[in-house]
């Protein structure tokens, strides 16, 4: 928004009306007037145009106006640049600090268009309020604390940001070291079976090979290669989850049917490791809005997991809950337990608990393997569908083994409303 006529001003105002109607103001009296909504675009806007006059707002998301004015004082070309407060703050002291920090003077918001132009041709022409030099020099004390603290709470929070940083590059890390793993296992494998057809080709020197041998084979590639494409299809569902590109088909679901489906699939794996898996209490839950196959990938990661994180001869138990407009699955095991501590960060892309040495590469065995990725595509998935899901657990401990409690909350109905619930177990504040 420029106007190229009279004296340049720049005003620095975060608030879109004001900004509209100051400039409308002083464009309408001939000024050639430039905006900023924030102090960093207001400090740069500064530098290129070299305004006559500068006002500036107090409360500013980045730097307040103080801060800019101080900023801007340093600056050669701008020590004896006219700069005006331009404020709804007018809480005791506001103006002794503006005028403290360099201000020329002190206006108030919302604007009066009578006398504004006025106002600001006297500061144009050099008017300036002063302060008493005790006035001055206790206020600009004050200043330059706030200064500091201010600096002081940035210094903080980007070292929390820097950590955080820090421990999702290792995470990445970690997760790329994992993925290798993950895909050269299945890789060796398939290596393996084709040698064998190659060696029993030779064998058969033009002779038959026997089908069991072949079939053998077959089966044993076909195992490898699926597993390859499940490591893949997790990589692409959490890269299309963070895009925000999944795009649901829906359709009327009957939870019990997916839920007594991945029990038959689980059924063997649960034989040999001697866990119980009861399904219960979920024919009566009604049919809900969602997309089938999405739902069943998610319930199969919390099942999963719920066999992969309790030992040999332990139990995990399905429950389904019917309220008021929603309903509750409730994935239920006498496994290992999560601390307390990382019940949010277990739902965050590559989190893997505990170290992943100690993963064994089998995805069904206890404590098998897995990328760190499955809880972010279920959370991603349920989210999807407006609903939520969240664990219950006290502690981890592979004696006592605490286990765990999974929740998803899925809307019967889909709207644009993510679900809300009268719910005291449901903390949405964020991960520090
Ligand atoms: P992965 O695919 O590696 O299992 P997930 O995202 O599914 O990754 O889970 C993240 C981590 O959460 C797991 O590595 C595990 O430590 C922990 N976890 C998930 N479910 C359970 C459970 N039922 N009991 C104990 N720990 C669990």
């Amino acid at each position: 928004m420029t106007d190229k006529k009279g004296p340049t001003i720049l005003y620095i105002e975060d608030d879109r009306a004001s900004r509209l109607l100051v400039h409308r103001v002083l464009a309408s009296r001939g000024y050639a007037v430039h905006v900023a909504s924030n102090g960093l675009d207001g400090i740069e806007l500064a530098r290129e145009t070299t305004p006559a006059l500068i006002l500036t707002d107090i409360n500013l998301p980045d730097m307040d106006g103080r801060e800019i004015t101080t900023r801007l004082r340093g600056i050669p070309s701008f020590q004896n640049t006219p700069i005006v407060a331009l404020t709804a703050n007018i809480s005791p002291g506001s103006r002794e600090l503006a005028l403290a920090a360099g201000c020329n003077g002190f206006l108030t918001k919302p604007i009066d268009v009578a006398t504004f132009p006025k106002a600001v041709k006297d500061f144009l022409e050099g008017r300036e309020e002063r302060l008493t030099p005790d006035e001055r020099s206790e206020h600009l004390q004050k200043h330059a604390q706030n200064l500091v603290e201010r600096l002081e709470t940035n210094i903080r929070e980007l070292e929390t940001a820097n950590k955080r940083l820090r421990e999702l590059d290792r995470l990445k890390s970690d997760f790329i070291i994992m993925v290798s793993h993950e895909l050269r296992t299945p890789l060796t494998l398939i290596s393996g079976y084709s040698h064998l057809l190659e060696e029993q080709i030779n064998l058969a020197s033009g002779g038959i090979i026997s089908v069991d041998t072949v079939g053998g084979i077959a089966s044993g590639l076909n195992g490898g290669i699926s597993r390859m494409r499940e490591v893949i299809t997790e990589i692409i569902s959490v890269s299309r989850i963070s895009s925000g590109t999944l795009d649901l088909s829906l359709g009327p679901v009957r939870l019990s049917q997916i839920l007594n489906s991945i029990k038959n699939d689980l059924e063997p794996v649960c034989h040999k490791r001697g866990l119980q898996l009861h399904v219960s209490d979920v024919d009566e839950m009604p049919l809900i809005e969602a997309d089938g196959n999405q739902l069943r990938l998610a319930l199969e990661n919390v099942l999963g997991n719920a066999i992969k994180f309790t030992p040999d001869g332990g139990s995990v138990m399905v429950m389904g809950k019917k309220l008021n407009n929603a309903v509750d699955i409730i994935i239920q095991d006498t496994g290992i337990g999560i601390p307390m501590s990382e019940h949010r960060r277990i739902f965050e892309q590559f989190y893997v608990l505990g170290a992943i040495e100690h993963h064994s590469s089998s995805k069904s065995a206890f404590q098998g393997g897995g990328l760190g990725l499955g809880l972010a595509i279920t959370k991603g998935i349920i989210e999807a569908h407006n609903g939520r899901i969240w664990v219950e657990s006290k502690r981890r401990d592979p004696e006592s083994l605490p286990g765990s409690t999974f929740h998803i909350l899925l809307p019967i109905a889909q709207s644009s409303e993510r679900l809300t619930l009268d719910n005291d177990y449901i903390d949405d504040t964020p991960v520090e």
